[in-house]
């Protein structure tokens, strides 16, 4: 009866592993299928500033569209094209359409701040990143002073001197640099400081956290660390007012979340812009009058 139980315990966890094999490789194969039949487009996140309402920036977010089985979560794909390596075809491909959107709401008068866009680490460590990010600019005529990389602290722990030089390539360039997720991974206060950064991003966890005491503290904390460093500071997952209060009163000035916008298509994007170019005027017309 044991050696029975054991066996099928053993056919149920092989059964599980082997259900999770196959997901894997369906979603391999709907990626490889999908970067041919150019299913992978851009959505964007509005990052505004707290006090005057201004939009900052916005983060480039990758979407995975099938005909089969809908739109599939970052979250589930982006691990799996880590793995596999075809996070560097994807992430070409985010940065590419990036790039010619933002152009072209430049040349509309429509914008002129920077995207952000996700670097994944496997990205980040082509010997050649910066030559293929200076084609994918040069191909859309957009200086990189437009351009922002959100990277995570795994991405620069891993061999932090030769990050350091790396960043240091794209930062000469004029691109931005932002910390993404802080707080969420390992990376060293002693670090932080050498690397050329110009950006925290606050991870979404620690703005859930907000309401209790020690939240409150934890979010002070980075907002204190990141101004200590002469950086910017951005608040992820903002959804509620009362976030917006306490992120005010610890200074934190640019917030991205839902509780603004949820991330748009470009067309979406688009009139999210002009809508914000409305409201600029209007206030240039009083400011006038
Ligand atoms: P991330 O870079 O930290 O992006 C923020 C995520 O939080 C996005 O999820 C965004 O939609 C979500 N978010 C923003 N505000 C709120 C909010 O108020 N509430 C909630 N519940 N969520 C909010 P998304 O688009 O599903 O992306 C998940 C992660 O996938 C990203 O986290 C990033 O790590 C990765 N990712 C997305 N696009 C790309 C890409 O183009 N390249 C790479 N390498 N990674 C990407
Ligand atoms: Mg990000
Ligand atoms: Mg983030
Ligand atoms: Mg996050």
């Amino acid at each position: 009866y044991h050696a029975k139980e054991q066996g099928n315990r053993y056919l149920f966890f092989n059964d599980t592993m082997n259900k999770q094999a196959v997901k894997r490789l369906q979603i391999e194969n709907l990626m490889r299928y999908g970067l041919k039949e150019d299913q992978f487009c851009v959505f964007y996140q509005p990052k505004m500033n707290l006090k005057t309402g201004e939009l900052m920036g916005m983060e480039a977010l990758v979407r995975f569209i099938t005909p089969k089985k809908g739109l599939i979560s970052p979250v589930q794909f982006i691990p799996i094209a880590e793995e596999t390596g075809q996070i560097i075809e994807i992430g070409e491909v985010v940065l590419d359409k990036a790039c010619r959107d933002v152009k072209k709401w430049l040349d509309k008068g429509l914008f002129d701040g920077r995207v952000a866009v996700n670097l994944s680490a496997k990205q980040f460590s082509l010997p050649d990143l910066t030559h293929r990010i200076d084609k994918i600019l040069q191909k859309h005529n957009l200086p990189s002073y437009f351009l922002e990389l959100e990277i995570t602290e795994g991405t620069v722990m891993d061999d932090p001197k030769d990050a350091i030089n790396i960043m240091k390539a794209l930062s000469a360039r004029g691109i931005h640099l932002a910390m993404d997720d802080f707080g969420t991974g390992y990376s060293s206060l002693a670090l932080l400081k050498e690397f050329p950064l110009n950006t925290l991003k606050i991870d979404k966890a620690f703005i859930d956290d907000i309401g209790s005491k020690r939240g409150r503290n934890m979010v002070d904390s980075i907002v204190t660390i990141a101004h200590n460093l002469d950086l910017d500071v951005v608040a992820e997952g903002v959804e509620y007012s009362e976030q917006i209060d306490i992120l005010n009163e610890l200074n934190c000035e640019i917030l991205q979340g839902y509780h603004y916008s949820k991330p748009l298509s470009a067309e979406q994007f688009e009139t999210f812009l002009e809508k914000q170019k409305g409201v600029g005027k209007s206030k240039l017309s009083l400011v006038n009058l």
